[in-house]
């Protein structure tokens, strides 16, 4: 609700990655609840988080982290200069803000990706597991999947300029997230019992079993798998859109 020159802002959003120690957050949120078809009536508006009218409540997760929470908003109030875009306009913005998370933005994770597997081909090594010819293969496949990251990700970036990202852009998130999910599972196979062993008490998990753990969610968070593979049936491949409800 717009009140002289701020916007005033109440509900519920669950899942606020990074809230506990933001500044700021993002809220795609209903200004016209009459518009046609309803997502002409949302806007994009940037909010402060530390003010009386938000409160951050951190989520507990099995990784033993708080890495998301729960945020209320009460009459949370920001400028009205804080809008990106135009007022009911926010679809726009919303869709480009998702397109960048699923695509050039995690390019950077790859580098992580690449320590995370060089510890497990270490650990591998070291333990014994890499003569194990099961392991061997997953290994080489996990490198191959990685590489194939690396070219997916330089073909976006030289092919994307100044034109809208290719069909190339809409594997990317479905395939990284799959490919880090299936990297956790490895490194508890190749930690072997010792997976099943915290590094101290009461409950400090190792980076790997952290990671392990975390990636559960990589094939829900900005967009599950089920999503991603509508988007390239219907925008890729041309094929009917999926039923949808009256
Ligand atoms: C670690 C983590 C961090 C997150 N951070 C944020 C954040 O910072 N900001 C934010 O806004 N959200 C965040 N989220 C929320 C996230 O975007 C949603 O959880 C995700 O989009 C899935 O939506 P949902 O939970 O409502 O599941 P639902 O949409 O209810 O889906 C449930 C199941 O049904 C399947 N499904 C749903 N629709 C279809 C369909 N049409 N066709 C086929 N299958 C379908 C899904 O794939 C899934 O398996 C986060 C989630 C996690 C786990």
């Amino acid at each position: 609700m717009l009140e002289g020159d701020e916007w005033l802002l109440s509900g519920q959003k669950v899942w606020t990655s990074g809230a506990a120690w933001s500044d700021w957050c993002f809220v795609v949120c209903r200004t016209d609840p009459d518009a046609a078809p309803k997502h002409r009536g949302i806007s994009y508006i940037l909010v402060p988080m530390r003010q009386d009218g938000v409160e951050v409540r951190p989520i507990a997760q099995m990784t033993g982290d708080s890495e998301f929470s729960e945020v209320f908003f009460d009459r949370a109030r920001t400028s009205a200069e804080n809008i990106i875009g135009e007022v009911n306009g926010g679809w726009k913005v919303a869709m480009g803000t998702l397109a960048f998370e699923r695509g050039a933005s995690t390019l950077g994770q790859q580098m992580s990706f690449a320590n995370e597997l060089q510890q497990i081909l270490d650990i591998a090594v070291a333990n014994g597991r890499a003569k194990d010819p099961v392991i061997r293969q997953r290994i080489a496949d996990a490198w191959i999947g990685l590489r194939l990251q690396r070219y997916n990700a330089l073909r976006m970036l030289s092919g994307a300029e100044g034109a809208e990202p290719g069909r190339e852009s809409m594997i990317t998130k479905i395939f990284w997230a799959t490919w880090h999910r299936n990297l956790g599972k490895l490194a508890m196979d190749v930690l072997g019992a010792d997976s099943e062993i915290a590094d101290g008490p009461p409950y400090q998990l190792s980076a790997l079993q952290r990671m392990f753990l975390f990636a559960r969610s990589d094939t829900i968070y900005a967009g599950s798998n089920e999503i991603q593979r509508n988007i390239i049936s219907e925008r890729a491949l041309g094929m009917p859109r999926e039923p949808r409800p009256a």
